[in-house]
């Protein structure tokens, strides 16, 4: 995959993309990481790249032309065509669903704005996805394109040692991941659950199942109505409801 970041800041992402997992994805060639300073593309002698908002009042809005001829110089040699992410806080919310599904393509380009906002032309005409981090307002798309790049690049084949840990990762089942214990046996007063000291698999596989349902009931129950129970986990689930509501009883 080959993924180009348009930024006015190139340097922030010096650190993200060579360390770690990341880093590592890119030195076996699974990932090309490149950044891209529109403000190279500015068609003025100051190198400006934002200006007035038409209308009036505050903040500075970024230019069209420097962004669409910074896309246009990546795009116009390739045969191709890539998925041109803006990073907005007015996007779709980003999710794991959506890091699956850029994940499939070979090319992305990923636009980060600053100040008070785009030109609205580059919203209507160039980009194919807007993408928020959440609902709140960061500085710049430096930090929103880094935690996409990353949750992408994690699924692609071979960047992740052990293959199977971003199947069974929270929200890839739909479901939060269950609680994971090691050595020691006893940690203080503490102890790990006997079941995942028995060595057997089935009972295991089960034990996660029902504690993967049990944290997402309490943690994000929003999850549970998108998620298709089998008969035997909606019996468990009855079963933790009914234990949660005992335990609450007690403590009330
Ligand atoms: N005035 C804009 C608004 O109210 O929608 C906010 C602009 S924000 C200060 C500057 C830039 O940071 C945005 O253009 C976007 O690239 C990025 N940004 C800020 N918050 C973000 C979020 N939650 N998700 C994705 N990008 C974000």
């Amino acid at each position: 995959m080959r993924i180009d970041v348009l930024t006015l800041f190139p340097d922030m992402f010096d650190g993200v993309f060579s360390s770690s997992i990341l880093g590592k994805a890119r030195e076996k060639g699974i990932v090309e990481l490149n950044t891209v300073n529109f403000r190279d593309y500015s068609n003025n002698k100051h190198n400006t790249v934002d200006d007035y908002p038409y209308g009036g009042g505050g903040g500075m809005v970024l230019k069209p032309e420097p962004i669409f001829a910074a896309v246009e110089a990546l795009t116009e040699p390739l045969a191709g065509k890539p998925r041109i992410v803006l990073m907005c806080p007015q996007g779709k919310p980003f999710t794991q669903r959506k890091a699956e599904e850029l994940a499939k393509e070979d090319h992305l380009i990923f636009i980060c704005g600053h100040y008070e906002g785009y030109d609205e032309r580059i919203r209507e005409h160039l980009v194919t996805d807007e993408l928020s981090i959440g609902d709140y307002v960061l500085t710049g798309g430096e930090l929103p394109a880094m935690v996409v790049i990353d949750s992408v690049a994690r699924l692609l084949p071979g960047v992740l040692g052990n293959e199977t840990s971003a199947v069974t990762d929270s929200f890839s089942t739909g479901l939060l991941e269950y609680p994971h214990y090691t050595r020691p046996v006893q940690f203080r007063e503490w102890t790990v659950p006997d079941i995942l000291l028995s060595g057997h698999h089935a009972h295991i596989e089960k034990w996660r199942k029902r504690e993967s349902i049990r944290r997402t009931w309490h943690k994000r129950p929003d999850l549970l109505k998108s998620y298709s129970l089998t008969k035997e986990e909606q019996v468990w689930l009855k079963e933790i409801q009914q234990e949660s509501e005992r335990t609450k009883e007690e403590t009330d």
